[in-house]
């Protein structure tokens, strides 16, 4: 990835330009500038996500 190009949050779902790098320095931030879109959230959203997708019953196969 080029220097300079703009990053998306990584929350899922999350279509925002993740917020500008630190002035004096540090890692980019992975996330934009909304105070819920952290590492922890994101996380919890994808364990939400993750478990949605699961189907809570078996499919019965008919055959
Ligand atoms: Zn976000």
């Amino acid at each position: 990835m080029p220097e300079g190009a703009t990053k998306i949050c990584i929350y899922p779902g999350c279509e925002r330009p993740a917020a500008p790098a630190h002035p004096q320095g540090g890692p980019r931030p992975a996330f934009c500038d909304l105070e819920e879109h952290n590492a922890l959230t994101a996380h919890q959203k994808r364990q939400r996500l993750a478990s949605a997708a699961t189907p809570e019953h078996e499919e019965i196969q008919s055959g």
